[in-house]
């Protein structure tokens, strides 16, 4: 079976060096397999991601060379590829699962949830204790009356550990109930959650392979219980380390000079990739480089395990 891997950014701004370090292994990792790329476009939050955006990113990425199959606004089979346009298709795999009897409403508001004294997942938000599970449609329709907002939709998760092995992180897993808790699906605002869009979309567009941050890797296993629930076929995971400021900060949209605006103005296209491809350390030296010329020495057994720090004065 050939490799279909995909870039899957939320253009909410202009990219930085983490989201280029995703987009370049995601592309090495499927390229060096003689696999494809699809480009989607990870917009669900249409106000917070203008199709600006969604536009200057497909220009950065062309302009680094990691050119897509098929996606964003050269389209293809498998359209559309902005998820602000694909709402319909999340609403089928909804309402799939509120069929099974596994969704339900919850009224707890962002302050509520954050002021009960539940545990953390690792990805720092809170675990679901239930407290919304098990009410009448009488309670809910109160609740609606009284509140004057719809509620978001959870999914029950069941009591199961559920692990998988990352393609290059090695064993994960997590008790549901305990570590990963019952989340959303729907947001009040009746915008579906990523979790769902993602499983959905990557099976509906075959994707096989997906490379992404470590910081998504505690999300795998909420994905993987979806794949199963919808009877899609899950593709395999790959993580990769983050990538931190010289000072050890986690580089954000914030820190401008990591953006692609500011890198344009400073850099070659290949100075780029030359130099991020040695922080993760697959270019023996910080050389301009295509990603062409990195794809015959690629493999991910070069790539750290642990988060990077750039080093002073890379960028
Ligand atoms: N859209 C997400 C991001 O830009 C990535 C989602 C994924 O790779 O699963 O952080």
């Amino acid at each position: 079976m050939s490799v279909v891997g995909r870039f899957a950014p939320s253009p909410s701004g202009r990219m930085h060096l983490g989201n280029l370090a995703c987009s370049l292994l995601a592309w090495l990792s499927a390229k060096s397999a003689g696999g494809r790329i699809v480009l989607r476009i990870e917009d669900l939050d249409a106000e917070r991601c203008p199709r600006v955006y969604a536009d200057a990113l497909e220009q950065d990425l062309a302009w680094l060379g990691l050119h897509w199959d098929e996606g964003g606004s050269t389209g293809g089979a498998h359209g559309p590829y902005y998820q602000s346009e694909r709402a319909e298709i999340y609403l089928q795999a909804f309402e799939k699962l509120q069929a099974m009897g596994l969704v339900y409403p919850c009224f707890c508001s962002r302050s509520q949830l954050h002021a009960a004294s539940a545990p953390h997942r690792s990805d720092g938000q809170v675990v679901y204790q239930g407290t919304c599970r098990g009410m009448s449609a009488q309670q809910v329709a109160d609740r609606i009356a009284k509140t004057g907002r719809r509620p978001a939709m959870r999914l029950q998760v069941p009591d199961e550990v559920l692990g998988y092995t990352d393609g290059h992180l090695g064993a994960y897993s997590e008790h549901l109930p305990t570590e990963c808790g019952d989340f959303i699906l729907r947001r009040g605002d009746g915008v579906f959650a990523y979790q769902l869009a993602v499983v959905v979309d990557d099976a509906a567009m075959g994707v096989t392979q997906v490379v992404r941050g470590e910081d998504l890797a505690s999300s795998t296993p909420r994905q993987l219980l979806l794949y199963r629930l919808l009877g899609l076929p899950a593709p395999e995971f790959i993580h990769l380390p983050l990538l931190l400021a010289p000072d050890g900060r986690r580089l954000s949209k914030r820190d401008g000079d990591v953006s692609l605006e500011n890198l344009r103005a400073r850099y070659t296209a290949g100075e780029v990739v030359g130099k991020l491809a040695f922080a993760y350390g697959l270019n023996p030296s910080c050389e301009p480089r295509t990603p062409e010329s990195l794809l015959a020495d690629f493999s991910w057994e070069k790539v750290p395990k642990g988060d990077i720090c750039l080093p002073e004065g890379l960028f």
